[in-house]
């Protein structure tokens, strides 16, 4: 059995990035995170997704989980900002480069080519440690603590920056978040069915 778990993006008190017209990425990701479940659940894969409780609450609750039963990866979906407005594009990151979470994210990346950014960075922990290093220039992140914290293999997406006009107006869309979900769910599968697949002999036995 495959535990997949989404997180959720953000919380009550914390809403994350908006849009101009005031669209938060709490707001826009749980539709992403429906499409998704939605799909890796068709899959056959084992997918827990809560919206509620804050960054520590669901830290500790997937940390508990972990110590009673093995989970295979958490991942989160969240959107950027950025002062400079004509950043654009999605990135994802992942804390330990050799793990699973590495591997599951080139699938994700794979996926979400069709939204043709050109500043794709799979150069995850350097970012990461980066951003940690200068919130200055990054802002604050909560979600690189749920990153940090949270012990198996973990990563997130992030999908858009609201602060570009373009983007934000792209995600507001419902189905383009469809077809984001879906793509992130697609990579996760991807990765998955590669696994099961080396886990079965290459040749049968004996046929009776
Ligand atoms: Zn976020």
């Amino acid at each position: 059995m495959t535990l997949i778990i989404l997180g959720q993006c953000h919380d009550e008190n914390d809403e994350g990035a908006k849009t101009k017209e005031g669209r938060t990425e709490r707001y826009l990701a749980h539709t992403i995170n429906k499409a998704c479940q939605a799909k890796l659940l068709d899959e056959g894969l084992l997918t827990l997704y809560q919206n509620k409780g804050n960054l520590y609450q669901r830290v500790d609750a997937i940390n508990d989980l972990s110590q009673t039963m093995k989970v295979d990866l958490a991942v989160e979906v969240h959107m950027n900002s950025s002062p400079a407005q004509e950043r654009k594009g999605f990135f994802l990151m992942c804390w330990h480069t050799s793990s699973t979470a590495m591997r599951v994210a080139k699938k994700i990346a794979g996926e979400l080519r069709f939204m043709k950014r050109e500043d794709l960075g799979l150069n995850l922990v350097d970012h990461a440690r980066r951003w940690i290093n200068s919130p200055k220039e990054y802002g604050s992140a909560p979600s690189l603590t749920w990153l940090e914290d949270i012990r198996c293999p973990s990563l997130i997406v992030e999908v858009a920056h609201l602060s570009n006009e373009k983007e934000a107006h792209w995600i507001e869309r419902l189905e383009n978040r469809i077809l984001v979900g879906e793509a992130v769910a697609r990579g996760i599968i991807e990765h998955y069915l590669e696994v099961s697949d080396a886990e079965l002999p290459a040749t049968s036995g004996t046929v009776t």
